[in-house]
């Protein structure tokens, strides 16, 4: 024991106290405890919401100590495409954000997007050593692309097959210059080409090789995505002015500028129909969406919808196109200006029909169906009609995968954890599954590929260290798979890492100020409906760097040393490595430290453990 003795200090009527005179370290108060802190690193939320299973908490760290090429390199270990991603992801990452709980998420996008600007212009590490074996990707979609990628730095020879003239799939052909400019996207194939990838563009599997052809690969990745629209399957579809929204899109995407008249209806409520939407109002022509349901129902992005509307497109809710009419005397709405329009617009004097109007029934919701949506009923006479000059329909699309084996036709193909169908080596992703249509899922699905065909090989190969633990590739129990971790080479040193994901209740949100979130810049509406520039411009960079500012950094200790001020045993040191150690012999178990970190990085583990 210390020596110690018992000071009166009668003037001013304290009580006695003990007064150490000697140091604490003889005071061994370790030997009290039954709990101990131990440093854990867990998995951030974002992480494992994001489906391509991109290291946020990771990057959002680096940025935060001014690391802009490490955080830049990290993004680039998942994600081939940070530069479109941070454009047209739908951030499935922010839902998950612990942030959200407290003001409002962190902006993951845009600090992604400054990243991956950054990145362009500037390569991935390739692979460290060549491998004999070859793998052939059918489809250069976000799918394909990925699955090259990370195929290529893990040393394997990639051809990829497409039927387009250019690479990139509804990234290319689909989605429109002003929400993804297609420099963007060159510059990002471009970094993919130089590992090695060769793009065969131009060659349709099934038409111009076959899958039998392909067998020269060691491994094939089916990623044709859906591309064959749904009909209306209503009277008067194949009249002129008539579009396939896809069509519309990859005409526009290829430079074209169609004249579609005056008014332009689009029928559907998904992210396709509002493309083709913003696209016709850049067309020149005023714009109604028809859609069944109601707007809660839509199942387009939000923001896109957002961006519809302030654009000065109108919808038409509960609203079911039932004929296609051609006979411009049809017409019984506003009939004068109808005529003037659309005569002015296109010569209706050749035999063939155009379009010159749409003739819908009102709808009312009904009970929920299969898909647990209120589903729509038609009113009783509660037809009119819609004047227009083109109508454009977007329903939605569908496989074509005859170039496949039989048992994978109809539907979409089941794979297994790692990617692999039912024939050996054959693997598949992207929107040939079941998973949701997204770029971001699509660009996971091709990175688990990836993992699955490297196994595959490897195994085939009798290499050892190539089994697979598929729970620890995994970023929490949901998420998908890290290829940094299937490669073993985490640059973030983390400490004792466990697979648990950190929830807001484990934050300790004392530690934070609120800030408000940076908003993307948006350039105003009466100006973007006229050109097919970018519309949305992102963050300054200044202001992506206080997003990441914003991030609590979640799970991970990032040595803030909150710990080390608030143990009352003086027990935490701080090593020349950033990280910190506990004296056992002294900690007593008390859980302050655990209790006021901020980031939920320390666990009162059971003594004896
Ligand atoms: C208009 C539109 C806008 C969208 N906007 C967004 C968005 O903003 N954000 C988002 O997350 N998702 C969006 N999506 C969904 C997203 O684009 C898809 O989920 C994603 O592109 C699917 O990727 P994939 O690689 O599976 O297929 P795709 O991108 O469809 O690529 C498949 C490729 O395979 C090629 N191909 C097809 N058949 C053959 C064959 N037999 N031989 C050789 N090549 C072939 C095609 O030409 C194509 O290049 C949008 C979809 C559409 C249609
Ligand atoms: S890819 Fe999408 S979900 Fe993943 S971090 Fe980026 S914005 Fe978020
Ligand atoms: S605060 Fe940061 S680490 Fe935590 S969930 Fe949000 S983005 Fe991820």
């Amino acid at each position: 024991m210390a020596e110690s003795k018992a000071v009166l200090d009668i003037a001013h009527g304290v009580p006695p106290v003990s007064v150490s005179q000697t140091s604490t370290r003889v005071n061994k108060t370790g030997s009290w405890k039954y709990i101990r802190p131990l440093y854990r690193d867990r998995v951030a939320p974002c992480n494992q919401g994001c489906p391509v299973g991109i290291d946020i908490e990771g990057y959002m760290n680096l940025l935060r100590e001014g690391r802009v090429d490490e955080a830049r390199d990290l993004v680039l270990r998942e994600n081939p495409l940070p530069a479109t991603t941070g454009r047209v992801c739908y951030h499935p990452c922010e839902s998950s954000c612990n942030r959200a709980s407290f003001d409002q998420p962190v902006a993951i996008h845009a600090v992604e997007r400054m990243l991956g600007d950054l990145a362009l212009g500037k390569s991935a590490a390739p692979a460290l050593a060549k491998r004999a074996e070859t793998v052939g990707v059918i489809g250069s979609g976000p799918a394909g692309l990925a699955c090259a990628y990370h195929l290529a730095r893990l040393g394997y020879g990639v051809t990829v097959y497409e039927a387009e003239r250019e690479p990139g799939g509804v990234l290319r052909w689909g989605i429109p210059e002003y929400r993804l400019p297609k420099a963007i996207l060159a510059s990002e194939v471009g970094r993919i080409r130089d590992l090695g990838v060769t793009f065969r563009t131009s060659t349709h599997v099934g038409r111009d090789v076959t899958l039998a052809e392909l067998g020269l690969h060691d491994a094939v990745f089916a990623a044709t995505g859906v591309h064959k629209s749904r009909e209306l399957g209503i009277p008067g579809e194949t009249l002129t002015g008539v579009w396939r929204g896809l069509d519309l899109l990859r005409a526009v995407n290829a430079g074209e500028r169609p004249q579609l008249g005056k008014r332009v209806v689009v029928v559907g409520g998904g992210n396709t129909a509002m493309d083709c939407a913003r696209t016709a109002l850049r067309l020149g022509a005023e714009v109604t969406v028809l859609y069944r349901r109601s707007r809660a129902e839509m199942p387009a992005n939000h923001e896109e919808v957002e961006a519809a509307l302030h654009e000065g497109a109108r919808f038409s809710f509960l609203t079911l196109p039932i004929e296609v009419t051609g006979d411009p005397r049809e017409v019984d709405v506003d009939p004068l200006r109808a005529i003037e329009d659309t005569f002015g617009q296109f010569d209706r004097s050749s035999e063939e029909p155009r379009v010159s109007a749409v003739l819908c029934a009102r709808m009312e919701l009904g009970e929920p169906d299969a898909s647990g949506r209120r589903a729509p009923r038609r009113i009783e006479h509660g037809e009119f009609r819609i004047v227009c000059d083109t109508v454009v329909t977007a329903l939605g699309e569908e496989a074509e995968t005859d170039y496949l084996p039989t048992e994978l036709h109809g539907g979409a193909i089941r794979v297994t954890a790692l990617g692999e169908t039912s024939r050996t080596a054959l693997f598949a992703g992207g929107d040939l599954l079941e998973e949701p249509h997204t770029v971001a899922f699509a660009l996971g699905s091709g990175k688990r590929a990836a993992i699955g065909i490297d196994h595959y090989l490897r195994m085939k190969a009798g290499e050892a260290g190539a089994e697979v633990e598929l729970g620890e590739l995994k970023l929490g129990p949901e998420g998908n798979l890290s290829m940094t971790r299937w490669r073993a080479d985490d640059p973030v040193a983390r400490v004792n890492p466990v697979n648990e994901v950190v929830k807001v209740t484990d934050l300790n949100l004392s530690q934070f100020g609120h800030a408000r979130r940076a908003e993307d810049v948006l350039r105003p509406a009466w100006e973007t409906r006229h050109d097919f520039l970018e519309a949305n411009l992102g963050l300054p960079r200044e202001d992506a760097m206080a997003e990441a500012r914003r991030c609590f950094n979640c799970a991970v200790c990032n040595g803030c040393e909150v710990c080390l001020i608030f143990c009352p045993d003086v027990s935490i040191s701080r090593r020349d490595d950033g990280k910190f150690d506990i004296a056992y012999d002294y900690c007593k178990g008390c859980g302050l430290c655990a209790a006021e970190c901020p980031r939920g990085a320390i666990t009162m583990t059971r003594e004896g453990l």
